[in-house]
């Protein structure tokens, strides 16, 4: 006994070492709070993380990184400018590209068509951040819509994809929801909170150190940028607004802005000024969001109805209309407007 205590005691001790250094490793410094801001897919990017660990804020840039450089519609080598330049050749895209594409279809043929990946000919016509006013010709515009179709896009195996020559995809109107969802993911376990907004997309997780529920703001579409008309108190959700107010210009006493009616190749004339929806997906958010500014009211809430979409729609004149079906979310208006 008294030969093999040194033995066991050393043991005890190589053990409490490696306890410690193990425990050391898996325990990076956490602080109660961290916010960061980046520019990525042509918007800003903020995060709040209540009790990260450290790096978490970089882990979330290198992502919006990595998916800017998949995503997007200008960066050469990326997905989406393979698909595009393809000349209707099958490519071969990484999984989540596919992913993406096979949601897209999906939701393009629910909305009837108002959502439409293939709508990028026609966007790529209109300019709406840099100032030149830029718009397609009628001519230009008309020739351009028989490019527009979802279902032309095809999925095959083995992550490919086809298009038809001339045809071309942007996944504004979606990808910044399927990052969202996927950076989330990413924190759900890291943080005891977070606040995370690519652009008009939130995503919110767990609670405020006091326990509340986070606030997303509803911009007022008449007000300047960041006034609020309404908030949704939520947590665990995405809440994702499109609006006409966005990015937008007037020209000749129009106003013309980035969300274009598939039908028509123009900016939507629609009732709505913006529509916001609270889901689990903000990748389904984002696109609901945008396509229901193109059906307009009566056609959003009834395809709300339909398909249990829980949000709130704001029109040019502004009614605020409400559909909900859950406990998720509460609406808090900020201005004397009744909800209907
Ligand atoms: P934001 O990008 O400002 O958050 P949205 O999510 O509403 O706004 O998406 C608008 C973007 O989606 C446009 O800038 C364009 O790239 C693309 N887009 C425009 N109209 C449509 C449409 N009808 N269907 C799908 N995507 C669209
Ligand atoms: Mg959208």
């Amino acid at each position: 006994m008294s030969k093999r205590t040194p033995s066991l005691m050393r043991l005890l001790a190589l053990l409490a070492v490696l306890m410690v250094l193990g425990g050391c490793a898996q325990k990076p410094v956490t602080e109660p709070k961290r916010s960061g801001v980046g520019f990525y897919f042509d918007t800003v990017v903020t995060a709040t993380l209540y009790d990260a660990p450290e790096g978490t804020l970089d882990q979330i840039w290198a992502e919006c990184e990595r998916y800017e450089k998949l995503l997007s519609k200008t960066i050469k080598g990326s997905d989406v400018y393979r698909i595009n330049n393809a000349g209707g050749q099958p490519v071969t895209v990484d999984p989540e590209t596919w992913e993406i594409l096979r949601r897209a279809k999906e939701i393009s043929r629910m909305t009837g068509g108002a959502f439409s990946v293939t709508i990028a000919p026609l966007t790529a016509m209109w300019d709406f951040t840099d100032g030149t006013q830029r718009m397609p010709t009628d001519e230009q515009r008309l020739a351009a819509l028989p490019l527009v179709d979802d279902s032309a896009i095809i999925l095959g195996e083995n992550n490919t994809v086809t298009l038809p020559a001339g045809m071309e995809i942007d996944l504004g109107g979606i990808a910044k929801g399927y990052i969202a969802d996927k950076v989330a993911e990413m924190l759900r376990d890291k943080a005891s909170g977070v606040i995370l907004s690519l652009g008009g997309n939130v995503y919110v997780l767990g609670r405020k150190p006091d326990g509340a529920a986070y606030n997303v703001g509803i911009q007022d579409p008449d007000g300047k940028s960041g006034e609020v008309m309404a908030v949704v108190s939520t947590t665990d959700s995405s809440v994702v607004t499109s609006g006409i107010y966005e990015r937008q210009f007037v020209k000749d006493g129009t106003l013309y802005h980035h969300i274009l009616d598939p039908v028509d190749g123009l900016p939507s004339r629609s009732d709505l000024a913006s529509a916001t929806i609270v889901a689990a997906s903000s990748m389904d958010a984002d696109a609901l969001a945008t396509a229901c500014i193109v059906l307009g009211r009566e056609e959003a809430l009834r395809f709300m109805r339909e398909h249990g979409v829980e949000g709130v729609l704001v029109t040019r004149d502004r009614q605020v209309y409400k559909h909900q079906t859950s406990e998720t979310f509460q609406l808090n208006m900020l201005v004397d407007i009744p909800v209907q």
